[in-house]
C-alpha cells in the first residue's frame, strides 16, 4: 500500500513535510525499469527522436567538445563533456541506434585519452584545476557519464577512468580547506559532484567516495535554506539545491534518517504551498527561486526543469505520491518541451511565460547538456515495478517489457494520443496468468476518470490524485481502457498573475503566438481582455507537433466595452511548446467567476 491508497491528505502532509514523526519508507514503492526496456511513442517519442536525431548527432562534438580537453589550456569555463557523454550513453542504451552507439564510443575513448596519469580529466590548464570554476563541476559530470558507461554497457575501462578522476579530485581536495569560490559558494560551484560519487561508490563497491560526501562535502548536514533571487553568493540557485537535494535522497537509500529528506521537502512545500511553481510545471527566475509568479525573460532555466524533474521522479519513487507524477507530467509537456525547438536542434537556457523567448547560442554548457540528459531519462518515468506489478505513471503511447515476481514475463503496451486525448488503451501480455496490481496515476486534473477491464467498466472508483490499484489475475491480451475527459479549464493566477487566468487542457497549457494573429503585431497582449465563454472545443493544429491541438477564444482589444460589446478578436491559442508563444494569462471580465478553478498541483490557492 502507498501512502496515497492509506489516506491522501496524510501523503500530501508527509510529502510537504508535516508528519516528521511518521516512520520513514524503508524501501522504495516504485522501482524503475532499465532505459531498453521501453520504447515510447506519440510526443514524447517525437522528442526522444529529435533529441538524438536533430540535435546529438548534429553536434560538432570533436571541435566544441573535445577538442578542449586535448588542448587543456583554458583557465577556467564549463562545456558539459561529462553531461553530453551521460545523455550519449543513456539515450543509446535506450535507442540502441549504431550511429549513436558509435558516438557514444568516440566520445568515452576520446575522453579517456584526454586523461593524464595523475587521473585529472579536464579543460583547464595546470594552475587552474581544481579551483578554478567550473572544474569540480565538470569533473564531476565526467565521473557520472563515465560510470553510466559502465553501468548500461558494462565499459570497465570508463569505471577506471571514472575512479582515477574521482581519485584525483579526493587527493587533491584538502589541498584548500578554505576554498571560497568567488563569486559563489562551494555548493555551487561543485554541483554534481556527490551524487556522481556516490553513484560511482555503488558501482564500483568502493566506500571512500561514499565517506568522502559524508566527512569532507558533509553530505547529510547540508541544509540550506530556500533563499529568494539572485544575489550575494546565489545561495538561492534552483538547480543546484536540486542536485544536492538528489545527492542526500541517494543517501537516505542507504541511512534513512528523516534529515536527509528535509532540504527536499522544503523544496517541495515551497514549489506547492508558497507559489515556488509556475503555471508551465517549472520554477525559479535568473537561475535562483523565485515566488512572484512573474513569467518573464529568465523564466525557468533548462537545468532548474531537468533536475526538478529528476527529483519528482526520484520522490515518486521514494514514496508512490502520483502528485509528483501529475507535476513531473505539467512540466514535461510544457517547460521541458518548450526548451527545444519543435525541430529539436536548438534548445534555450530560460523559457518564459510572459514575452519573447530565445534560443540558446551554441550546443554546450549546463542547459544544452542537462537538457539531452533528461529527455534520455523520459523512458524510464513512465512505467514503473511496484508491489510486484507495474505502475503507470505517465501516459504516452509506450511499450514496454519487464520481469515480474515468479518468472512471469510481462509485455504492456499504450495507445494513445495523449496529451491530445485522454482516452488510454493498455493491452497486458503476461507470459502466463498471474495475479498483481497494475496501477494507474489518475490525474487531479481529471475529475470524472473512467477505467474498463476487457470492456467492462471497474467497479471500483477512480479518484484523482490517486493511483488507482487493479487488483485481479491477468492474462495474455487484457485490455484496459482509461478514460480521462479534458475539459478546458480556467486556471486562476496568483501573486503576478493574480486576476489573470491560463487556459489548460489535461497537462498542456495554452498559448498566444503574436505572429498567428496580424491585428495583434503592434499591440500590449495584457491589454487583451479573454471573453472566457467562447472557448471552442479544440482544433487540430500541427504548427507545434504533430496531432497537436489549438484553442479558439474570442477576445477584446483595448479600450472595448466588454462584457456587451461583442469581442472583436478572434484568437488561436497553441501549445505552450509554440515557441512564438508569448503569453499565457489572460485578463477577463469578472476575474472571480466561479467556473475558474485553483492550479490543482497546488495545495493552498488563495
Ligand atoms: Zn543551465
Amino acid at each position: 500500500m502507498t501512502r496515497a491508497m492509506l489516506c491522501p491528505a496524510m501523503a500530501l502532509l508527509v510529502a510537504a513535510g508535516f508528519a516528521a514523526a511518521s516512520p520513514a519508507p524503508a524501501a522504495d514503492r516504485l522501482a524503475p525499469l532499465d532505459p531498453d526496456q521501453v520504447q515510447v511513442g506519440g510526443e514524447m517519442g517525437r522528442r526522444i527522436h529529435i533529441t538524438i536525431h536533430n540535435n546529438l548527432l548534429k553536434l560538432d562534438v570533436d571541435k566544441d567538445f573535445l577538442k578542449p580537453f586535448a588542448d587543456k589550456s583554458a583557465k577556467e569555463g564549463f562545456v558539459g563533456l561529462g553531461m553530453l557523454l551521460d545523455a550519449a550513453v543513456r539515450l543509446a542504451a535506450h535507442a540502441r541506434d549504431p550511429k549513436l552507439l558509435a558516438l557514444k564510443k568516440h566520445l568515452v575513448a576520446r575522453a579517456i585519452q584526454a586523461q593524464e596519469a595523475d587521473g585529472y580529466l579536464g579543460m583547464l590548464a595546470a594552475p587552474s584545476r581544481m579551483w578554478e570554476l567550473w572544474d569540480i563541476h565538470e569533473m564531476g559530470y565526467l565521473i557520472y557519464g563515465l560510470t553510466s558507461d559502465y553501468r548500461f554497457f558494462g565499459e570497465k575501462p570508463s569505471l577506471a577512468a571514472a575512479r582515477k578522476l574521482a581519485d584525483y579530485i579526493l587527493a587533491h581536495w584538502s589541498d584548500k580547506p578554505d576554498w571560497q569560490p568567488k563569486p559563489i559558494n562551494v555548493h555551487m560551484a561543485v554541483t554534481g559532484l556527490e551524487r556522481a560519487l556516490l553513484t560511482l561508490s555503488d558501482a564500483a563497491g568502493e566506500p571512500k567516495y561514499r565517506e568522502f560526501c559524508v566527512r569532507e562535502r558533509k553530505l547529510p548536514e547540508w541544509d540550506l535554506g530556500i533563499v529568494v533571487g539572485r544575489w550575494g553568493a546565489v545561495e538561492g540557485h534552483a538547480y543546484a539545491y536540486f542536485a544536492h537535494c538528489l545527492a542526500q535522497l541517494r543517501l537516505y537509500r542507504a541511512d534513512p534518517n528523516e534529515r536527509l529528506l528535509a532540504p527536499t521537502r522544503r523544496a517541495m512545500d515551497f514549489l506547492v504551498r508558497r507559489d515556488g511553481l509556475v503555471v508551465t510545471g517549472t520554477c525559479g527566475d535568473h537561475e535562483c527561486w523565485h515566488d512572484s509568479q512573474a513569467g518573464t525573460a529568465n523564466l525557468g532555466e533548462t537545468c532548474t526543469v531537468a533536475y526538478l524533474l529528476r527529483v519528482l521522479d526520484d520522490l515518486l519513487r521514494l514514496e508512490g505520491n502520483p502528485h509528483y507524477g501529475d507535476m513531473m507530467e505539467r512540466a514535461i509537456y510544457n517547460a521541458l518541451f518548450a526548451a527545444q525547438s519543435p525541430d529539436g536542434r536548438r534548445i534555450r537556457y530560460y523559457t518564459p511565460f510572459d514575452g519573447p523567448r530565445k534560443y540558446f547560442d551554441g550546443d554546450t554548457y549546463c542547459c544544452p547538456n542537462n537538457f539531452r540528459r533528461v529527455v534520455s531519462e523520459l523512458p524510464t518515468m513512465i512505467y514503473y515495478r511496484s508491489e510486484g506489478g507495474l505502475a503507470v505513471n505517465l501516459y504516452t503511447a509506450s511499450s514496454a517489457k519487464l520481469a515480474l515476481d515468479g518468472g512471469i514475463q510481462l509485455a504492456v503496451r499504450q495507445e494513445t494520443d495523449y496529451p491530445s486525448a485522454g482516452r488510454v488503451v493498455l493491452r497486458l501480455d503476461p507470459s502466463r496468468p498471474a495475479a498483481f496490481p497494475l496501477r494507474l496515476r489518475i490525474p487531479r486534473w481529471c475529475a470524472a476518470a473512467q477505467v474498463a477491464v476487457n470492456g467492462k467498466p471497474l467497479d471500483q472508483a477512480a479518484r484523482r490524485g490517486e493511483f488507482l490499484a487493479i487488483r485481479r489475475e491477468w492474462k495474455a491480451g487484457d485490455r484496459v481502457e482509461i478514460d480521462m475527459p479534458m475539459p478546458w479549464r480556467m486556471v486562476r493566477g496568483r501573486q503576478a498573475q493574480s486576476g489573470r487566468v491560463a487556459i489548460l487542457r489535461g497537462p498542456v497549457v495554452f498559448c498566444l503566438n503574436r505572429a498567428r494573429h496580424k491585428e495583434l503585431a503592434a499591440l500590449d497582449l495584457r491589454l487583451l481582455t479573454l471573453a472566457p465563454s467562447s472557448l471552442e472545443p479544440p482544433i487540430r493544429d500541427e504548427s507545434v507537433r504533430p496531432n497537436g491541438l489549438a484553442c479558439k477564444v474570442q477576445a477584446w482589444g483595448p479600450g472595448a466595452w466588454y462584457p456587451h460589446a461583442k469581442p472583436d478578436l478572434q484568437l488561436v491559442l497553441s501549445e505552450y511548446p509554440d515557441p512564438a508563444g508569448e503569453m499565457v494569462y489572460f485578463h477577463v471580465p469578472n476575474p472571480r467567476d466561479h467556473s475558474f478553478v485553483a492550479d490543482e498541483l497546488i495545495d493552498n490557492d488563495r
